[in-house]
């Protein structure tokens, strides 16, 4: 879960671009117009929310559904901001993201824009770039059906929640070949109750320990002959420190990446950097 900067632009941008744009003719100018100042309110109200983890409490306003409804927001957020005038915000929110990636799955790459509360119920903030998050299409498919009735239930906020100052996601190598690897997020890490449930409630929505498996599978094939060659010309106590070594580096990276979790599990596994590895 990667923590990324709010975008550099507000909304007052993004509506003076979208109304401009629009034909005197076209009743969604004025409606936008009629709209805007309570917009950027909106914005200061729901960011102020969102930096006191108040997410979930976040008020619809009446003033302005009742002027444009979810699907003239949708519609002006389709024909604007995905594909039209506005189009050049939505790119820039795109290109925000750590490394090209996805921030939630940590491993696919950016192809849509998801709106952290949705459109569809929260109209206000339809167009509201602290709301809107580049993420990657698997991701961006699942996460539209959920619903979150508690705190504990909403997903990780790239702009609002920092969740790598404290270490939770750990991995445990099987005693078997083929070596199999699990993660999961520690119940006895130091972060606090609620934000643990928060990661626990992304990583299985999400899926990710499953992502983290395949990648590790990968990981362990790719290295494979390099681990066998420095245990074969210097001994099992030789690999322990490589992989203790690679732990390291990628902690430094990255806390909580599947990478770190990964070779944190098989630089203290004796069983592995012993036994395991002379028949990998
Ligand atoms: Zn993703």
């Amino acid at each position: 879960m990667l923590t990324i900067n709010k975008p550099s632009f507000f909304v007052e941008e993004i509506l003076e671009t979208c109304i401009s744009s629009f034909r005197e003719s076209n009743p969604l100018k004025e409606k936008l117009n009629q709209c805007k100042e309570k917009i950027v309110l909106e914005e200061n109200t729901y960011n102020e929310l969102c930096g006191e983890k108040k997410f979930h409490v976040y008020p619809e306003v009446e003033s302005i559904i009742s002027i444009l409804d979810s699907k003239e927001m949708a519609k002006i957020y389709d024909e604007k901001l995905v594909g039209g005038a506005a189009r050049y915000f939505y790119d820039r929110l795109k290109l925000s993201v750590v490394d090209e990636k996805c921030p939630f799955c940590g491993q696919k790459n950016i192809k849509e824009i998801d709106h952290f509360l949705p459109k569809e119920k929260y109209a206000t903030l339809a167009l509201t770039p602290i709301n809107l998050i580049p993420i990657c299409k698997d991701c961006n498919f699942i996460k539209k059906s959920h619903v979150p009735s508690t705190y504990e239930e909403i997903l990780f906020n790239p702009y609002f929640d920092d969740f790598n100052e404290e270490k939770w996601l750990v991995a445990s190598i099987s005693k078997s070949l083929p070596v199999r690897v699990k993660f999961k997020v520690n119940e006895d890490s130091t972060i606090n109750e609620n934000d643990r449930k928060r990661i626990e409630t992304t990583f299985n929505l999400l899926d990710l320990g499953q992502i983290y498996r395949i990648e590790a599978n990968t990981e362990i094939g790719n290295m494979k002959f390099s681990w066998k060659r420095v245990y074969a010309s210097k001994g099992s106590e030789a690999l322990h420190q490589r992989l203790l070594e690679d732990a390291e580096s990628r902690k430094e990276y990255r806390k909580n990446s599947w990478q770190t979790a990964l070779y944190e599990a098989l630089s203290t596994s004796p069983w592995f950097y012993n036994e395991l590895i002379k028949n990998l």
